[in-house]
């Protein structure tokens, strides 16, 4: 992204004033970016919104090129988007304070738990007591103590056979009688979200009332977190998420809708599965980090360079009126051949990963060859009606291509399924808003 702007910035350096083309061109680059990043499609919407509302027109800075004014604003906007100030831990009136944490099986809860103790006893001077409340698998105990022992503080358990609401309650009265200032709470996770659990936690926090609720969410599970974290906090009015594994191989798309969706704060960031690997979540940092996270418009920048606009937009408009013919489709493998491996630019198209037509299309170089053999052995006429073709036809086209007959109707289904995943594409489109290209 950072490459990206400078490119433009390049481009309208020297500029006395910030114009209304410039904000389009820098936006475009940024909201392609978000969406790759698998960031909500409603958040990136009113995210351009207010960067476009805020850039267009401002006031020269002396000190700052317009560029770098409009990045400015991005990075301000992001930062924003994230929760602005970083967001600090609450304290109970009357200690103890009470955490608890929720979320899935192996998003990082008891990891977590864990690291948070470490945490207040490092960094705030307390003095935590750790509570084993999730009693459906004995690993599960096991695992906490064994944190417990390696940091040296205290976990609470009773076991498998205790009801997790008491064994919340009976931990809040122990730490009572040993000056324990903070109580963290480690539940249960399932695979899914489900009403049984849910129905626990409930009744885990009308019991003990924590001052905070946190989410655990892993942050390489993408849009998926997002949804995680809206159900838990419609169900449990959470007050904080905790992001884990940021230290993965994550485009940070989570992170920047999280806090939108649920309107929760983001409030810690797991960055590795050691003890310490717990940091106060930054937005502004998360910010830079995601400005500067270029590769992945390498392949947006190759796409557009490669594609002629025009030929893009007829492309666009063959696509929604369905007048899409074979000999587009062969102009379009063309294209395709330039731009190099298909499959990496099909992932770049943000929710093709969904579509499964496009994810099992297996097109390589020398099968575009074919294709583009078959589809010169057809008369005009049977390239724009290729409802048309019968046995006879289909025998001659595979005679003059020196292809089979399997492999003429492998590409008329081929081209009816594609077909029919544009019309999808421009249908979905529509809802993402405007100016996504096909490549
Ligand atoms: P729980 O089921 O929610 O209690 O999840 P766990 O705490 O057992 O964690 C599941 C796995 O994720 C473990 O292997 C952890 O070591 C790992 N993990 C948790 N947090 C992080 C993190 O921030 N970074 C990385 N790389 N791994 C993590
Ligand atoms: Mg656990």
């Amino acid at each position: 992204l950072a490459d990206r702007l400078q490119n433009t910035i390049q481009k309208i350096k020297g500029k006395g004033k910030v114009t209304e083309e410039d904000v389009k061109a820098m936006t475009r680059e940024i909201r392609l970016a978000l969406l790759e990043a698998d960031v909500n499609f409603k958040v990136v919407k009113d995210f351009i919104k207010r960067v476009k509302e805020r850039a267009v027109g401002q006031e020269v800075m002396k000190s700052l090129t317009p560029g770098q004014q409009v990045i400015k604003v991005v990075k301000e906007e992001l930062t924003e988007l994230m929760g602005g100030e970083q967001s600090k831990i609450a304290t109970a009136n009357r200690p103890p304070t009470v955490i608890m944490m929720v979320g899935l099986q192996g998003a990082g809860k008891t990891t977590t738990t864990g690291k948070l103790a470490n945490h207040l006893r490092k960094e705030h001077n307390r003095k935590p007591l750790l509570v084993a409340a999730d009693v459906y698998r004995p690993a599960a105990i096991n695992q906490l103590e064994t944190i417990g022992k390696q940091l040296d503080i205290p976990v609470y358990s009773e076991g498998t056979e205790a009801n997790p609401v008491d064994i919340a309650k009976q931990a809040i009265e122990e730490a009572k009688a040993n000056h324990n200032d903070y109580v963290i709470i480690d539940t249960a996770g399932r695979l899914h979200v489900d009403e049984h659990l849910m129905d626990e936690l409930q009744q885990i926090r009308d019991t003990v009332q924590p001052t905070e609720t946190f989410l655990v969410v892993d942050s390489m599970t993408g849009q998926d977190a997002v949804n995680v974290a809206e159900t838990f906090n419609n169900q449990l009015d959470l007050s904080g998420v905790v992001l884990t594994k940021l230290d993965g191989d994550t485009r940070g798309g989570a992170a920047l809708s999280i806090k939108a969706v649920t309107d929760k704060p983001i409030k810690f960031a797991g960055m590795g599965e050691k003890m310490d690997a717990l940091e106060p979540f930054h937005p502004e940092r998360m910010a830079s980090r995601i400005l500067g996270m270029g590769d992945v418009l390498t392949l947006i920048e190759k796409a557009q360079s490669e594609v002629d606009e025009d030929q893009a937009k007829q492309l666009e408009q063959k696509m929604k009126d369905a007048s899409f013919t074979l000999d587009d489709f062969l102009e379009q493998m063309g294209q395709v051949k330039k731009m190099g491996p298909l499959e990496d630019l099909i992932s770049m198209i943000p929710g093709a990963d969904k579509m499964k037509g496009l994810k099992n299309a297996q097109f390589d170089d020398k099968q575009i060859t074919h294709v583009e053999a078959i589809i010169q052995s057809m008369t005009k006429y049977e390239r724009e009606k290729p409802e048309i073709m019968n046995a006879s036809r289909k025998k001659r086209i595979a005679k003059g291509s020196g292809r089979s007959v399997t492999e003429v109707n492998r590409l008329l289904k081929q081209f009816n399924d594609m077909k029919k995943m544009m019309k999808q594409m421009t249908n979905q489109k529509g809802k993402k808003g405007k100016g996504m290209k096909f490549p």
